[in-house]
């Protein structure tokens, strides 16, 4: 069999785990690419064709598929004379092959610029780059730096597609050194573990460090029920119990755990029976009326859109309210901006015009919060009004953390993992396309897209409608759950 040449993204693949690299190249076919992935392609496309706007004159090397076709139009390119730029070109050397985001040649100097969407210079990108400069330094193109531009999120859009300041430079030649030298062993390696058997990995940390690995499915099959995995933050304790050994959560000797969290946990995990401390039924019954329960739903751009935004700011479009008084039906109020312009100034005078001046407004995480300060930071008139809902918010998400468990909730105290332990009538999957926070983003940014047709624009919008709308039912039902009712 032929050598297996590497890719830059598949040797990235090997270092996360051996495995991946494997399923891969033979069993492709395996792999359940999540949304957020996507999602961060996405990203990264956005954040990429504004790197290139600060080279007028770069060129780009076509041929997404045909490699051998871009490796000779670089090639072409590279034998003409003077300064140039170059966007993705191609090169190879010892089994592996790279295109590089930005290449440039000023002169006898070689450059490359990786452009990522995140915002700072992660660990894992000394790899990326490292393997970068030790290919096209073998192709016969010496680099004399090599550099990572990250988003900057101190950078604030002042409007008319001006981005200028959108992305820090940061070099990072001096830092890849080690990396640098053990590339070839990388290739080495991997080259010889694909050509045998797949590696016998259990699952672990390296599943979702640096990434989500999109073979979770495929390598979890045969996994217990209760996996020690799913104790929240276990990163040591589950090492340690896989390491002597341990699976299967109900297992696990008590003495093994430390914090009363786990212990909650794996005492519910075993016996099978729901706790729910007796105290929070007194607590949750003496909450006054009108009790109203918040949710928002938030949209975020790595390139902003809206002049006076900045890059991943959390800008809320959507609230969905349930409203419960004493003896009286419940009622629901809402609010959603998809206009395409920004929502953020009728957001919050919609929420300032709608929940009244008393009583407690229930929400299910910190976020609402931050996100009314962030308003008030922006709308600094709506400042008294605005404080006044801070003043009554009361976190359901605490509250039940603090005080319930069912093992179904596997580790989780998502109101998503929640819900089905407390009214399993209740069903996310009945509310259309948009099922969590990310698909909410999704649905606005398809919304807002103008390509986007009038139908599916109003479909989505439904969507997020019964979505949010079904987040703020799922708190009345558990708050009425814990207060026993
Ligand atoms: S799921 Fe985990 S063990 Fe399986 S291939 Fe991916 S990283 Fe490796």
């Amino acid at each position: 069999m032929a050598p297996f040449r590497l890719s830059k993204s598949r040797l990235l693949s090997g270092l996360q785990c051996p495995k991946r690299l494997y399923l891969e190249i033979h069993r492709p076919e395996l792999a359940e690419q999540s949304k957020s992935a996507e999602r961060l392609f996405s990203n990264g496309h956005l954040v990429g064709d504004i790197a290139r706007r600060a080279y007028p004159k770069g060129r780009l090397i076509g041929h997404t598929i045909d490699l051998r076709a871009a490796l000779a139009q670089t090639a072409e390119e590279l034998k003409g004379e003077g300064s140039m730029t170059l966007f993705e070109p191609a090169f190879q050397h010892g089994g592996a092959l790279v295109r590089a985001d930005i290449f440039s040649r000023k002169g006898p100097r070689h450059h490359v610029v990786e452009v990522k969407s995140s915002t700072a210079v992660k660990d894992y990108y000394l790899n990326d780059v490292a393997i970068q400069y030790w290919v096209i330094g073998g192709a016969g193109v010496p680099l004399d730096s090599i550099s990572i531009a990250h988003v900057d999120t101190s950078f604030a859009y002042e409007g008319d597609s001006d981005y200028r300041g959108l992305l820090k430079r940061v070099d990072v030649t001096g830092e890849i050194e080690e990396c640098i030298a053990e590339v070839p062993d990388w290739i080495r390696q991997f080259r010889k573990m694909l050509a045998g058997r797949m590696p016998k990995i259990e699952i672990g940390r390296q599943c979702s460090k640096p990434f989500d690995c999109p073979f979770i499915a495929h390598c979890s099959q045969g996994q217990p029920e209760y996996p020690v995995e799913l104790l929240p933050r276990g990163g040591k304790v589950v090492e340690q119990l896989r390491a002597a050994g341990y699976r299967d959560l109900r297992k696990v000797p008590g003495s093994m755990l430390e914090t009363g969290k786990h212990k909650l946990i794996w005492r519910v995990t075993k016996s099978g029976k729901a706790e729910v401390d007796a105290r929070v039924r007194k607590l949750m019954r003496e909450l006054p009326y009108p009790r109203f329960y918040l949710d928002f739903e938030t949209i975020q751009f790595a390139v902003p859109i809206w002049r006076g935004t900045q890059p991943y700011e959390k800008l809320p479009f959507q609230w969905s309210c349930h409203i419960e008084r004493e003896g009286a039906e419940l009622t629901h109020r809402e609010f959603i901006d998809v206009s395409g312009g920004p929502p953020m100034r009728a957001f919050a005078e919609s929420l300032i015009k709608n929940l009244g001046e008393r009583g407690p407004i229930i929400v299910y995480s910190h976020f609402e919060r931050t996100a009314i300060k962030s308003l008030i930071a922006r709308f600094p008139d709506l400042d008294r009004p605005l404080n006044k809902l801070i003043g009554r918010l009361r976190d359901l998400l605490n509250i039940t953390e603090n005080s319930y468990y069912h093992r179904d909730m596997k580790g989780s105290w998502s109101l998503k993992a929640v819900l089905p332990t407390v009214a399993p009538d209740l069903d996310y999957a009945s509310v259309g396309e948009v099922q969590d926070g990310g698909d909410a983003q999704g649905a606005f940014i398809e919304i807002i897209d103008p390509a986007t047709s009038g139908e599916r624009k109003q479909k989505l919008t439904n969507d997020l409608k019964e979505y949010c709308k079904l987040d703020t039912l799922a708190m009345v039902r558990l708050a009425r759950f814990l207060a026993g009712k």
